[in-house]
């Protein structure tokens, strides 16, 4: 993509509200935070580079771990992260460079690439990319990336009342029928915290990425996937959701599944035409696609094929 294509994408970084529901959000802040210090050993004096460092956040768990760090963002908020690493009296040890990671040079080659760089249903914002391209042009031979794994899941939904409040509400609207918005409305994946009790069926991997490994062709996929009911009850949506994973000597991880504690993540949700009866123990089996959408490359094309029919639906 033409960097001039992507102002859109790191001016919505400029802002602060964006960088304070991410701080905000613990399961994510302090996992990094954990993969970083609990590991420090291996971090110490070592180079570090903070892909996308925001308000620097993770230049300065890196810098606390006993690390030289550079941190690389596109964003206007990288002005707010040297005001914040002078504020701390880092500067000595983080150095910040504003910049796209594919546009800039920088002198060093790093032993760790640290990165924030996931987006609703992990790969929307499509930032994956420029990881790839850092590890390519900045990571050392038996450097590490943190995180280093990362898994996609499915799984399946009961929720009748978000159901009627977004689907079927448009079967009578002040005594008129809008039933024609129902389509376009479910070809957009939602996110919302999905309720524990919600939760119908098993889950499935749908995808692992070792990052060490990954090609950006990767970033698209088909798979099936089988999922166990729970219980009697009525399928109203597929949820998607991803597991993140630093494996170090002092292994973190975290789930952004609808079991664990909610991240601004949440969970993306695929709401079917309509709700489906399934039984206890009963398989339901599908295969899910993931494509980047061609023109906004940044959204996603999400294909669900169940009992022979096709569901399109965009993440964006
Ligand atoms: N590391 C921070 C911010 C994570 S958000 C934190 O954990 O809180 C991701 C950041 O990456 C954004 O600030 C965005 O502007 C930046 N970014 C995304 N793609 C980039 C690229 N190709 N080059 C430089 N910065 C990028």
């Amino acid at each position: 993509m033409r960097p001039e294509e992507d102002e859109g994408y790191f001016n919505s970084y400029a802002h602060f509200d964006i960088h304070h529901e991410m701080l905000s959000d613990k399961v994510r802040t302090e996992s990094y935070r954990d993969a970083i210090l609990r590991n420090s050993p291996l971090l110490h004096g070592m180079r570090v580079l903070d892909l996308g460092c925001g308000t620097g956040i993770l230049s300065m768990f890196s810098a606390k771990a006993g690390a030289y760090v550079t941190g690389v963002d596109m964003s206007d908020v990288i002005y707010q992260a040297m005001d914040i690493v002078k504020e701390n009296q880092l500067e000595d040890v983080i150095t910040l460079k504003r910049g796209r990671i594919e546009d800039i040079e920088i002198e060093d080659k790093f032993d760790f690439i640290v990165s924030e760089w996931m987006g609703y249903f992990l790969l929307f914002e499509g930032m994956l990319d420029s990881v790839i391209y850092a590890r390519d042009n900045y990571l050392i031979e038996g450097g590490f990336l943190l995180p280093n794994r990362c898994s996609m899941y499915i799984t399946g939904m009961e929720d009748l009342e978000a159901y009627n409040k977004y689907i079927a509400f448009w079967d009578d609207v002040y005594g008129f029928k809008m039933s024609c918005m129902r389509s376009a409305v479910i070809k957009e994946a939602t996110t919302e915290v999905v309720k524990e009790e919600c939760i119908i069926t098993s889950e499935d991997k749908i995808m692992n990425f070792d990052l060490m490994k990954i090609t950006s062709n990767d970033t698209e996929f088909t798979s099936s996937f089988f999922l166990i009911a729970k219980r009697d009850g009525q399928l109203t949506a597929f949820v998607g959701y991803f597991d993140i994973y630093f494996e170090l000597p002092h292994p973190v991880s975290f789930s952004t599944g609808p079991l664990s504690t909610p991240t601004h993540w949440k969970q993306t949700i695929f709401y079917l035409p309509e709700p489906r009866n399934v039984e206890l123990g009963e398989t339901i089996q599908g295969v899910i696609s993931v494509r980047r959408k061609r023109r906004e490359v940044r959204s996603l094309d999400v294909m669900i094929k169940f009992e022979d029919k096709k569901y399109y639906y965009m993440v964006e």
